[in-house]
C-alpha cells in the first residue's frame, strides 16, 4: 500500500485515459472470429443499446464525433449561404462541421460562470440566414437547454447538441442525448466511453436518422449486408455521402463500455467533489460553476487560475501532471480569421477565460490520492 502510493507520487498522470478490461478485449476478439467486421449485427445492437441508454428513439453510429456533427448538418440540409451558431469555446470540429457543408459558422460567447454557450449571445447572433444552433456541453455539463430551446422555437431554428463531453449526464428534463433535436457523441479514448475512434447521433426523428444512415454509407440506400440478405446486387447513390461507418469490432467494444458508463460517471462525480473540497484551501484556483439541477458528466475538470497560467501549466507538466487547456476560442484560429474574417474581441468572455483555464486530470481510474497530489502541486505552483 505504501509502495503503491510512493509510486503514485511520481507516476505520470494524464488529463484523461480510457478504461479497458479483459471482457472488452474478448468482445472485440469474438467479432474478429465472426463473419462481419463491418456493417454487421453489432452495429445495430450498439445503436439500439445506445438509444435505450439515452432514452432516444434512434441512434446512428458513425466513425467519429466529427462525422456525427457533419451528419447532423447533412440531415438538416445545411448548405452555402446558411449560418450555424456555435459557441467559440469548443473543439474546432463543432464549427468545421458547418464549413464542410459550405455554411458559415457564427460564434457565440459563453457564460462567465460555466463557460457554456450564453443564450443571450446566441439570440444576438441570429439572422435570416441562421439554420441551426449547436450547443456544446462544455466539460460534460448540459447547457441551458430550456433557454436555448425557447430562442430556437421563437425563430423556428433546430437546436442541436455537441454532446461529445456529456454522455451519462443529464438535467431534470432528461438524459443527455434527448435534450436537443439531434445530439452528437464522440468515442475517442479520452471521451466518456471509447471505441478507439467512433461517434453517434441520437434523435427522435426517423427521417433525419434515415438520412444520416445513407450519408454514412456514401449516399447509398442499402449497405453490403442488406444486399447480401436480399440476394440483390442493385443499389443507388441518392446523395453525396461519405464512408463514415463504424466497424463491428468498435461496436462490440462500445457495447461493453456502455454497461460500465454509469459507474464511471459516478466515479468522475466523486473525484470532482473531492477536487472541489480540496481546492477550497487554494483560493487562487476556482472550479467552474455547476448549474442548478445539472448532472455533470465531468469529461473535464476545468478550473480558472488567478495567477500566471502558463507558469502553473509548465510547473504541473514538469511534475508529471498532464494538465491541458480546453480550448483556444475557435474564432481565433488562423483558418477562421483568414476564411471568415473573425478577430479578437468577438467573444470577450471566452477570450478572457481561455487565458485562465486549466483542465486537471480526470478519468475513472484515478485514485483519491491522485487528486490530493494535483491539488498540492497546484497550491505550490500558484504560491
Ligand atoms: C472530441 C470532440 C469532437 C470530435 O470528436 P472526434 O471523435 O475526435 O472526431 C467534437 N466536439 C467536441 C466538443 C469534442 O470534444
Amino acid at each position: 500500500m505504501s509502495d503503491s502510493s510512493a509510486g503514485a507520487a511520481s507516476r505520470p498522470l494524464p488529463y484523461g485515459r480510457q478504461s479497458i478490461d479483459e471482457e472488452d478485449i474478448q468482445a472485440v476478439v469474438e467479432v474478429l472470429r465472426s463473419d462481419w467486421l463491418t456493417t454487421g449485427p453489432k452495429v445495430a445492437e450498439f445503436e439500439r443499446a445506445f438509444a435505450n441508454f439515452c432514452g432516444a428513439a434512434e441512434a446512428v453510429a458513425v466513425s467519429n464525433g466529427t462525422a456525427a456533427l457533419h451528419a447532423m448538418m447533412f440531415a438538416l440540409g445545411i448548405g452555402p449561404t446558411d449560418e450555424v451558431i456555435v459557441p467559440t469555446l469548443t473543439f474546432a470540429a463543432t464549427a468545421n462541421a458547418a464549413v464542410f457543408q459550405g455554411a458559415r459558422p457564427v460564434f457565440a460567447d459563453v457564460d462567465p460562470e460555466t463557460l457554456l454557450i450564453d443564450p443571450a449571445s446566441v439570440e444576438s447572433r441570429i439572422t435570416p440566414q441562421t439554420r441551426a444552433i449547436i450547443a456544446v456541453d462544455y466539460a460534460g455539463q448540459p447547457c441551458d437547454y430550456p433557454a436555448l430551446q425557447a430562442i430556437a422555437d421563437r425563430h423556428q431554428i433546430p437546436l442541436l447538441a455537441d454532446a461529445c463531453h456529456s454522455l451519462g449526464g443529464g438535467t431534470p428534463a432528461g438524459r443527455v442525448g434527448t435534450l436537443a433535436a439531434m445530439n452528437a457523441f464522440s468515442f475517442h479514448p479520452v471521451k466518456p466511453l471509447t471505441t478507439g475512434e467512433g461517434g453517434m447521433v441520437t434523435t427522435n426523428d426517423a427521417n433525419w436518422a434515415s438520412r444520416m444512415r445513407v450519408f454514412r454509407n456514401h449516399g447509398i440506400t442499402t449497405d453490403h449486408r442488406q444486399r447480401e440478405q436480399n440476394g440483390a446486387w442493385f443499389y443507388e447513390m441518392v446523395d453525396l455521402g461519405f464512408n463514415y461507418r463504424l466497424t463491428d469490432m468498435q461496436c462490440a467494444l462500445g457495447l461493453r463500455q456502455l454497461k460500465k458508463l454509469p459507474h464511471w460517471v459516478q466515479r468522475r462525480q466523486q473525484l470532482a467533489d473531492l477536487y472541489r473540497e480540496q481546492l477550497k484551501s487554494v483560493p487562487a484556483v476556482t472550479p467552474l460553476a455547476v448549474r442548478a439541477g445539472a448532472s455533470h458528466a465531468y469529461h473535464l475538470f476545468v478550473v480558472r487560475v488567478g495567477s500566471d497560467r502558463q507558469r502553473v501549466f509548465t510547473e504541473l507538466r514538469g511534475s508529471g501532471i498532464g494538465v491541458n487547456v480546453h480550448y483556444i476560442p475557435v474564432h481565433l484560429h488562423p483558418f477562421y480569421q483568414r476564411t471568415f474574417g473573425t478577430h479578437p474581441g468577438l467573444c470577450p468572455v471566452a477570450e478572457t477565460a481561455s487565458q485562465q483555464i486549466l483542465s486537471l486530470p480526470m478519468f475513472p481510474a484515478m485514485q483519491d490520492a491522485d487528486v490530493e497530489r494535483v491539488v498540492q502541486a497546484l497550491a505550490q505552483a500558484v504560491a
